[in-house]
């Protein structure tokens, strides 16, 4: 049996679970922007793609694209970056560089699961630390860990996914001030967030900023990058698939980081509705909206598992979050849609809570006539008590 020879641990994986639904969904379940590029410049890709030069092996340094994401995100010249098939590839990348025997990765919890996952599949020990019950950083606890376990690798999503929840910037700070090895802040939701580390890549050997086109509207060329020190990136290059990239996806980033205009037009929609969505959601009676700095929404309501069902069945896809950590329970994480998309998402969910509160009012109602009936009792007893006096 060839499974003899497939790692154990492996075998008792299971596989990343991608949503599997058909065409006419509406899919908030991944952070995808729901916007292309405007067509005239659809067109005019198009047009240019049939000069690629498709026989040949793409050659990521020379292609042109790391002088053009420098351009388009300002990073700064002290810093060098990789380039990774998707931020995901760097994940696994990194973790593999620094999984030396009893080699540790920190993280907070509930965090991004690759993470974990690649620390388990290098062979790292995999150390968390809980995330505070309104999803915001536990700087202490981190502090603790850090000195405890001394680890190789620090990840930290800034934002965070699945919580959107920013951390505040002075605690990261510290964070980098006190590691001992690498801290990777993923800033995967960077282009919807106030804040970033990128200006300061490059001026500390420990820190490296992780970046993708995926959540600001190319989820499908799988393009991410890193940018740090010299001193690190040079050893990354080494571990680097020689061929990771591809022509079609190195081209068409260009073509995209080279009319940041039509890209940022769709980021700023996505922002104005996260803005609406939080206002609207927050109006739900007992529904508990925490605030995003990401292009998704994390909301705790009664009865996730129900109402994840019940927008299902409305053919729309969410991310049930509820089960997947204890801090999560009755959680929903919602992509920002089209406003459409969004106002469906309003609807469905507020015949959620209502429904959800009908039985509660009916018994709320029921117990008022319990009460008036009881009281109705009590006189009677009363009543016939006093009767019972008198007459004797
Ligand atoms: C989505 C996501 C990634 C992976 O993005 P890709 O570039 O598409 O591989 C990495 N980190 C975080 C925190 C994410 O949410």
């Amino acid at each position: 049996m060839p499974l003899n020879v497939i790692r154990e641990d492996i075998q008792n994986l299971t596989a990343y679970a991608v949503a599997d639904v058909s065409d006419d969904f509406i899919k908030l379940d991944a952070m995808e922007v729901p916007y292309l590029l405007p067509e005239h410049l659809r067109q005019e890709w198009a047009n240019q793609l049939v000069n690629i030069a498709i026989n040949r092996y793409p050659h990521p340094q020379r292609s042109g694209l790391p002088d053009v994401l420098r351009q388009a995100f300002a990073i700064p010249k002290e810093a060098q970056i990789a380039l990774g098939n998707g931020s995901d590839e760097l994940i696994q990348l990194l973790t593999q560089l620094v999984a030396k025997p009893n080699a540790v990765m920190l993280a907070v919890e509930p965090s991004f699961v690759m993470y974990q996952h690649y620390a388990h599949l290098y062979g790292l020990q995999y150390i968390s630390v809980p995330l505070k019950a309104d999803f915001c950083l536990d700087l202490e606890a981190m502090i603790h860990a850090i000195e405890q376990y001394q680890p190789a690798i620090i990840f930290i999503a800034y934002p965070n996914n699945p919580t959107g929840v920013p951390f505040e910037r002075e605690q990261i700070e510290r964070i980098i001030e006190l590691a001992t090895g690498l801290v990777v802040i993923d800033e995967a939701y960077g282009a919807f967030s106030e804040d970033s580390f990128l200006p300061q890549a490059g001026q500390s050997e420990r820190l490296l900023v992780l970046r993708t086109l995926s959540k600001i509207g190319f989820a499908g060329l799988r393009l991410g990058y890193v940018a740090g020190s010299p001193l690190v990136i040079e050893q990354l290059a080494k571990i680097v698939p020689p061929y990771n990239m591809n022509q079609l996806s190195l081209f068409t980033a260009q073509f995209a980081l080279q009319h940041m205009d039509a890209v940022n037009h769709n980021i700023e929609q996505v922002k104005q509705e996260r803005e609406r969505m939080q206002q609207e959601l927050a109006k739900l009676p007992e529904t508990e909206v925490f605030p995003s700095q990401a292009n998704f929404i994390t909301v705790r309501l009664t009865q996730a598992q129900k109402a994840f069902e019940q927008l299902y069945q409305h053919r729309i896809l969410v991310k049930k979050l509820d089960q997947s950590h204890l801090l999560l329970c009755d959680c929903l994480r919602i992509t920002i849609g089209t406003p459409d998309e969004n106002n469906q998402v309003l609807s469905v969910l507020n015949q959620h809570v209502n429904n959800i509160n009908k039985p509660l009012a009916a018994i709320a109602q029921s117990r008022k006539y319990l009460i008036g009936i009881m009281f109705v009792l009590l006189m009677a007893l009363f009543a016939w008590l006093l009767w019972q006096y008198y007459v004797d």
